[in-house]
């Protein structure tokens, strides 16, 4: 279990090699970069090359949101601003759960009209792949004004547009971790969708957990209620960390559900107690 973390930050930063490949380099290191722009879900999407989509989907009903915890670039960057997190006061280090919100499936609905309305902006703003590409412009500005002319915009806008997603998303994730992934991004609402019910979860197991909080103090998305021993797995992205840090092994990444615990009754009758 303690190698799937180390897997999965070696995944993810191979795909963001890749990806500032695609954007920056030329020559066999753009062409490799190419494979991680054809695994992106909305490039695919909008190229009408469905193969990585319709993957995507099928792996997220099997194991959930591993897309996220590997594939996609703004997942990772997010993931390193918020290593900012150290530099807050030691009472704010801590994630906390936090609730599902609603708004994300209005988010969803507007995302999805402008898309159908070719209206640009919103994508080129929620996007994740573009925030990549945004982020990535405010260090080539030529790659900028591209980006800036294509939504019909200046190239002084267009960088500056970058310069306020960087902002942006190191302020949301500094504070948030993964919240931009459960509230905003359309990616994660349909992939937290697809994978509501995925065969492989996180789960808690209730019989060795000691309720220690370590797995809900570290987990990104907020979505580790150990109150209750509960994990959200619609916004779970994947990230292992919590089943790294656990001390007792108890949550891991399984195929089904856990039984409810071992009724403590039924541990005294069985000299458990
Ligand atoms: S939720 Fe969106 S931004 Fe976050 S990792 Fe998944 S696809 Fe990327
Ligand atoms: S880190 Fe492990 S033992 Fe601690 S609360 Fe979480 S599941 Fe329970
Ligand atoms: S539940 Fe665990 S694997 Fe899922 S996002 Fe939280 S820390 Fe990462």
């Amino acid at each position: 279990m303690k190698n799937l973390r180390k897997t999965r930050l070696i995944l993810a930063g191979l795909f963001l090699v890749l990806s500032v490949a695609y954007v920056f380099a030329g020559g066999w290191a753009g062409r490799l970069g190419t494979l991680s722009f054809r695994s992106q879900i909305i490039p695919s999407m909008i190229s009408v090359a469905l193969g990585a989509t319709l993957f995507w989907l099928v792996i997220t009903i099997i194991y959930g949101r591993i897309y996220c915890a590997t594939v996609c670039p703004a997942g990772t960057l997010i993931d390193i601003a918020s290593r900012l997190r150290r530099f807050l006061p030691a009472s704010r280090r801590r994630y906390r759960y936090r609730p599902r919100r609603q708004a994300r499936y209005h988010i969803l609905a507007v995302y999805a009209i402008c898309l159908i309305a070719g209206i640009t902006v919103v994508p080129a703003l929620i996007e994740p792949w573009n925030i990549f590409a945004n982020i990535a412009a405010v260090a080539r500005p030529d790659a900028s004004a591209l980006a800036a002319a294509g939504l019909g915009i200046g190239a002084a806008t267009g960088i500056a547009a970058g310069a306020a997603s960087l902002l942006a998303m190191a302020a949301v994730s500094v504070l948030w971790g993964r919240g931009f992934c459960n509230t905003v991004c359309p990616v994660g609402t349909v992939l937290s969708i697809a994978g509501s019910n995925a065969a492989y979860r996180i789960e808690i197991d209730p019989d060795r957990c000691t309720g220690c909080l370590i797995c809900e103090d570290v987990c990104p998305a907020g979505c580790v209620k150990v109150v209750g021993r509960y994990v959200d797995d619609q916004r779970c992205v994947r990230c292992m960390k919590c089943v790294d840090r656990c001390p007792d092994g108890a949550i891991r990444w399984q195929s089904g559900r856990n039984r409810a615990a071992t009724p403590l009754m039924k541990r005294a009758k069985s000299g458990g107690v």
